[in-house]
């Protein structure tokens, strides 16, 4: 049984997100991909898509159990960081490449001093219709970051333009901080600001919902994980061998 702080939504659910996303696509005449939905959804063929909830869910259960295994072997101390990186207008997600992102975040992380520390986590998109704008962040876990380097990453933060570009948590509730680390939204909290409280979710209005799964649909889920320190080796997540000889 799993603790009622796992914030993944039961498979019930995800069979019926899988049919009202299949609609979207197919009102956006993306049909292709509509039907590797339903396919998936039948248990036909996997289509390994991160516009699929099946495979999103999926892929979430199992980064999940992965990174609550990293923290519970992994050094400390252990914070919860959202790392705001662009804000982009409606229309334009078509602009924003997974590996570009992960890519400016290992520079940052490189830049700050992190190399020897533990960070997994993942990109993010979520839509602020108070801002008519989709925001682009990383969610992530830093294990072993000194308190020297992370000061510098958030310095680097201090010119963003972005409300809040940078928030960090202590690591309290491994099984709920870490479940909610990666999500995949088709949902949007209108009556809130970013990093406050969040008011009640709502679908996303229909144009958002059509660009989001279109966009969604280029990419797997495992494009969107973000490792630094750490690397995948089968159907595991373990640090790489480097900082495996830094720990002894
Ligand atoms: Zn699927």
């Amino acid at each position: 049984m799993r603790s009622p702080n796992f914030k993944i939504e039961p498979k019930a659910d995800a069979l019926k997100y899988s049919l009202r996303y299949q609609a979207v696509l197919k009102a956006s005449e993306n049909h292709q991909i509509a039907e590797r939905l339903q396919e998936c959804r039948i248990d036909r063929e996997k289509c390994d898509l991160s516009c699929c909830p099946l495979c999103t869910r999926k892929h979430r259960i199992w980064r999940t159990e992965e990174f609550l295994e990293i923290a519970r072997a992994g050094p400390h101390p252990q914070w919860v960081l959202t790392l705001l990186f662009d804000a982009v207008a409606p229309g334009n997600l078509h602009t924003v490449e997974p590996k570009k992102l992960q890519h400016r975040l290992r520079k940052r992380l490189d830049t700050a001093g992190l190399s020897e520390s533990l960070v997994a986590g993942g990109l993010e998109v979520s839509w602020h219709g108070n801002q008519r704008g989709w925001s682009v962040h990383f969610h992530v876990l830093t294990l072993g970051a000194e308190e020297e380097h992370l000061r510098v990453l958030k310095a680097g933060f201090a010119s963003s333009d972005l409300k809040r570009p940078f928030l960090r948590q202590k690591l309290k509730d491994p099984v709920e901080q870490i479940s909610y680390l990666l999500k995949f939204h088709t949902y949007h909290h209108p009556f809130a600001q970013i990093g406050q409280e969040k008011g009640p979710a709502y679908p996303l209005p229909r144009p958002q919902m059509e660009e989001l799964l279109n966009w969604y649909a280029n990419f797997k889920p495992s494009d969107f994980l973000f490792l630094y320190g750490l690397r995948r080796r089968g159907d595991r997540i373990c640090p790489t061998p480097k900082r495996r000889s830094a720990e002894r």
